[in-house]
């Protein structure tokens, strides 16, 4: 089991549950950040991460930390000036490469600071960041993709630093689900999971429920981002219905058949229509919704609220047995209100 740590008011590792992150798309020092970072945190992210590019960037998270209750982290390259701003403005947690922010001298102040502060400090790799040395010595791999993150490991460690996260990315989704293993196995380092460059939604969303899917049910990863090329709610949304999916959230299921030559009503909209109105559900309800009467309530017969369609009406039906027949078009006020009955 991984080390439990603590950023800001959110425990990581150690059993906890696995944290949904995500990364403001504005500039840091904006009022867009701000709302955008107040958008995040109602859809559900947990952590989210900011790119520091400047020093008003840096002093900005004192502001957004006044919007939001999530933890924020602060993304530095090359200047450890901006870090130690950053952790001045209030951000719970620190993403550097220690090879980039102009030599140990610096790392070991940027420590010293995040130490002082009780801020953990994320280091890690990806196919693009891996080190010289481990990639003249294995080639693009999982075994040099890992040893680069813990090389940076070796170096916070040597200053003292104990609350680390790790991260490991690969584009690739077997190189990914391979390089979180390995370093797994070498660290009980809280990981960040996620699956860089993953592209737009519907193929990113694939390859990261490929890859994080695989690893955490494995009992590997502590936080996960679902890396997209697309609005970061999206990210959120995804990564909540992932986890929901491996059972390692509670909260509101849908199960909808596929529909088929049987089905005379418009299932799929109303799946669609359900699914949005379950998604803000934290109870474990199953709900249903079936295409035909003839097999609808019988497949679905674990759902602790479903609905079948026929042409003239449809059925609620619970745990197999019919409720109630209701006309389509009292259909919606009528299921919704079952399901509220469900999370009562
Ligand atoms: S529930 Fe009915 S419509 Fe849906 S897949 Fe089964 S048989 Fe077909």
């Amino acid at each position: 089991m991984s080390k439990k740590i603590l950023i800001g008011n959110v425990a990581i590792g150690g059993g906890e549950k696995i944290a949904v992150q995500s990364m403001a798309t504005f500039k840091t020092c904006t009022d867009d950040a701000v709302r955008q970072a107040v958008e995040l945190e109602n859809a559900g992210c947990e952590i989210l991460r900011f790119s520091v590019l400047d020093e008003d960037d840096a002093a900005a998270f004192s502001a957004i930390k006044k919007a939001v209750k999530m933890p924020l982290v602060a993304d530095i390259h090359f200047d450890y000036k901006l870090a130690l701003k950053s952790i001045d403005g209030g951000a719970d947690k620190i993403r550097i490469n220690p090879g980039n922010i102009g030599g140990e001298q610096n790392v070991q102040k940027v420590a010293s600071a995040a130490k002082a502060n009780g801020i953990p400090i994320r280091v890690g790799s990806n196919t693009g960041s891996i080190d010289k040395e481990f990639l003249n010595k294995y080639g693009k791999n999982e075994v040099s993709l890992a040893e680069s993150a813990l090389k940076q490991v070796a170096i916070l460690e040597k200053y003292g630093v104990q609350d680390i996260v790790v991260s490991v990315k690969a584009s690739s989704v077997p190189l990914t689900v391979k390089a979180y293993e390995y370093i797994a196995a070498k660290t009980d380092y809280p990981l960040h999971l996620g699956v860089t460059e993953a592209g737009t939604e519907f193929n990113g969303v694939i390859k990261n429920s490929a890859a994080l899917g695989a690893l955490l049910l494995r009992g590997i990863g502590d936080t996960v981002r679902i890396s997209l090329s697309a609005p970061p709610v999206k990210e959120v949304v995804a990564a909540k219905a992932l986890l929901s999916a491996l059972e390692l959230r509670t909260g509101a299921n849908l199960v909808a058949c596929p529909t088929c030559g049987r089905c005379e009503w418009d299932c799929m909209d109303f799946a669609a229509k359900t699914e949005k109105y379950i998604s803000g559900i934290n109870k474990p309800i199953k709900v249903a919704v079936m295409g035909c009467v003839v097999n609808g309530p019988g497949e679905a017969a674990d759902a602790d609220v479903g609905v079948a369609g026929a042409k003239g009406g449809c059925v609620i039906f619970s745990h197999g047995k019919i409720l109630k027949t209701v006309k389509r078009e009292d259909l919606e006020k009528e299921f919704f209100a079952e399901i509220d009955k469900c999370i009562l």
